[in-house]
């Protein structure tokens, strides 16, 4: 296995601000980081990551959630709701039932707006603020605008958020409407709120934090850190294996970069890093068609359907960063068909866990990895579920049992309760 980029320590370029800086992935140009909006290289238009001076290290760490690693990111502190610190579920009945040694669910939904949209919002709005726009805005699949308006408003912003007409959960529309964001309903899929959002921003109407925004991974690697410690805690052993859902793919390349960074400060050996393991929804599946075909790059994707509307994406953005992460961990990406995610949700309702069709995935990927005998009976694995079953109410409502109606009196329910149901 091999680790690229910032696997070694770099050295500053004279661009970088206390020890920070972005770095282009393909020509290494560097910038610095809060000098002047930019999202993409000035040079080449490649995707641009954060680059620190100093890796932190895991014994480094203080205090709970996102600022905790605050030496791990660009800001010593940002705007926050207390986001992180969420759960890593023991689920030894559905270890079993997958037949693995060891699983552990970490509940993204458990954030303060319920998902982990949150990790990087705290981050990319204070880099925000530290960059003086006064107008932020996403195109989203609903979290990340939930994530955005609670965000943006608490830190006294005006948000924009763009979203496809039709394809997002009724959650996160009530959220992203009550915590007062200006919500564009696009008569086009994800992909077309995208393109669109990154035109407006180009043309400087609103600062972009959408997960092309390299700020945003940064408060995203946390998911990674606190698996690492918490697992290491109870377990004596890293997990050798994380699977989860991917959209636009942030999650696959904030992980990635997560572990290149404890590489480098002596705190994970190559050979303990765990292997990423990506899901898609057969519907919108680019990712694992390049996996499959061993492709540099991802073939967009115009037509995608899924109810899993989180992960409804056909031009992952990230793909750059993700594809590298997911091979030089020794990992794979599968898909999985929505009537395989709507049982993977069931079961994690049967354990007490309340998850959205998205993160669903996870599991259901892992169950049907574990049936190929991609997974092994030895493994140690951490299945990450992105956001609350609260977020999509009608996916819950379709997928659970349906109310019985029942007089108002005791003779009648009894009644009814003697019947078969
Ligand atoms: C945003 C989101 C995803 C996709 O994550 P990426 O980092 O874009 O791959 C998955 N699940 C849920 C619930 C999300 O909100
Ligand atoms: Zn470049």
């Amino acid at each position: 296995m091999t680790l690229s980029p910032t696997a070694e320590a770099p050295t500053p370029p004279s661009a970088a601000e206390d020890g920070v800086w972005l770095s282009c992935i393909d020509c290494e140009a560097s910038f610095a980081p809060f000098d002047a909006v930019r999202y993409t290289c000035d040079d080449c238009g490649g995707l641009l990551e954060v680059r620190y001076a100093s890796p932190a290290s895991l014994s480094d760490f203080e205090g709970s959630g996102v600022w905790r690693y605050a030496d791990a990111l660009p800001l010593d502190g940002g705007v926050s709701i207390q986001e992180g610190a969420t759960p890593l579920y023991r689920v030894p009945d559905l270890a079993d039932d997958v037949g693995v040694e060891t699983l552990r669910i970490k509940h993204e939904g458990m954030n303060p707006t319920g998902s982990f949209k949150d990790r990087g919002m705290t981050v990319g709005v204070a880099v925000a603020r530290e960059l003086g726009v006064d107008r932020l805005a996403c195109a989203s699949t609903g979290n990340t605008s939930a994530a955005l308006a609670a965000y943006g408003s608490r830190a006294g912003m005006e948000t924009l958020v763009l979203l496809p007409a039709g394809k997002v959960a009724a959650g996160k529309v009530a959220q992203a409407s009550l915590h007062g964001a200006r919500i564009l309903e696009v008569d086009g899929n994800f992909d077309a709120c995208l393109d669109l959002v990154q035109a407006l921003a180009d043309r400087g109407e609103a600062y972009l934090l959408n997960s092309l925004n390299p700020f945003r991974l940064e408060g995203q690697k946390t998911i990674g850190l606190e698996i690492l410690e918490r697992f290491r805690a109870d377990h004596g052993t890293f997990p050798n294996r994380i699977v989860l859902p991917v959209g636009n793919a942030g999650n696959t390349a904030a992980l990635y970069k997560a572990f290149r960074e404890l590489v480098a400060a002596g705190d994970l050996a190559v050979d303990e890093v765990p292997k990423l393991t990506g899901v898609q929804a057969e519907g919108a599946a680019p990712m694992v068609e390049a996996i499959e075909n061993g492709a540099d790059e991802i073939r967009r994707w115009d037509d995608v359907e899924t109810r899993a509307t989180a992960i409804r994406i056909g031009n992952p953005v990230n793909a750059p960063k993700a594809l590298p992460g997911i091979r030089e961990t020794g990992g794979t990406a599968v898909a999985v068909s929505d009537v395989e995610i709507t049982d993977a949700q069931r079961d994690l309702a049967e354990a007490g866990i309340g998850v959205e069709p998205a993160s669903a995935a996870s599991f259901a990927g892992l169950r049907k990895l574990r049936d190929d005998g991609v997974v092994g009976e030895d493994e140690q694995i951490v299945c990450l579920t992105t956001g609350h079953l609260l977020k999509d109410p009608d996916a819950a409502a379709a997928a659970g049992t349906d109310p019985e109606p029942v007089p108002s009196d005791l003779e009648g329910v009894l009644d009814h309760l003697a019947e078969q149901p």
